[in-house]
């Protein structure tokens, strides 16, 4: 199947990458879904009940400190580092990721070719006026006075850099998801179970603009009827023979 996958990728002019948490599980990130994922610990915090009350900031950041003990210490693996040779030599465009964990950008892709449809998840910004605030100043905040800070310049609210449910998806990551997923012949999409939307949308728009449908994942997704090629098993084994990491 990995053979099919390598000649798709030879014979496209231009391709597109979709990623989602399962390219970074085996960096020791857990997926949202899968058994032990996180939200089969903790529940996600709705953007409505984020603004709502600090109370609710507060625990917000406390799961938030949590999941990041994974997150901080984690370094991009064979899957990350085939996707950054494909963009390398000119292959594949773009990525476009529902990850917030920076792997890409850490696996050496340009950041103009990351298209962060979830946000990002390494820092913080106000709400209010957008000024950016590291996470180390939240912490700080967060473990002498167990609150949720509010803006240094505007007394606004702050948050994660990541979109919440409920949270209007970021506009011009949007517009030039579409750019990209319109502009290429082979989306490949890795890692998602393809159920949130309007992320999984692009798959679908790729197919419908005349472009062949890679999937890539462990377990079947809501699109595996619709792809071109269909692959169950682990993504850094698959990718790595692709890109001639081994
Ligand atoms: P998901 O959890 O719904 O799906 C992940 C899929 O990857 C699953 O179907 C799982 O079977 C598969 N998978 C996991 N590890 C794999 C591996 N090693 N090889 C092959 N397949 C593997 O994730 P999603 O569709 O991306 O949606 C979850 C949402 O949660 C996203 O919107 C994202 O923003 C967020 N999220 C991000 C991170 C991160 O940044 N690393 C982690 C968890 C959740
Ligand atoms: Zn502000």
């Amino acid at each position: 199947m990995s053979k099919e996958l390598k000649r798709a990728i030879e014979d496209a002019y231009r391709v597109v990458i979709f990623t989602g948490a399962g390219i970074s599980t085996e960096s020791g990130i857990p997926d949202f879904r899968s058994p032990g994922g996180l939200w089969t610990k903790m529940a996600p915090i709705d953007f409505q009940d984020f603004l709502r009350s600090p109370e609710i900031r507060a625990e917000a950041w406390r799961r938030k400190f949590e999941i990041d003990k994974t997150i901080v210490s984690a370094e991009p693996n064979k899957g990350h580092m085939a996707i950054a040779k494909l963009i390398d030599e000119g292959k594949a465009s773009h990525v476009i990721t529902q990850n917030i964990d920076n792997l890409h950008q850490n696996s050496g892709i340009p950041a103009e070719k990351v298209i962060e449809l979830h946000g990002n998840g390494t820092y913080a910004k106000c709400l209010d006026c957008g000024e950016r605030h590291e996470l180390s100043w939240v912490r700080e905040i967060y473990d002498a006075s167990g609150a949720a800070p509010d803006c240094r310049s505007c007394g606004g609210i702050v948050k994660s850099a990541t979109i919440s449910f409920g949270q209007a998806m970021p506009e011009e990551q949007m517009n030039r998801a579409h750019e990209a997923t319109l502009g290429c012949d082979l989306f490949i999409a890795i890692g998602s179970s393809l159920q949130v939307y309007p992320a999984a949308g692009f798959p679908v728009l790729a197919k419908r603009n005349g472009a062949m449908l890679a999937i890539l994942n462990r377990e079947p997704t809501e699109l595996d009827q619709i792809a071109d090629l269909v692959i169950h098993d682990e993504i850094g084994p698959t990718l790595a023979p692709i890109a001639m990491l081994n």
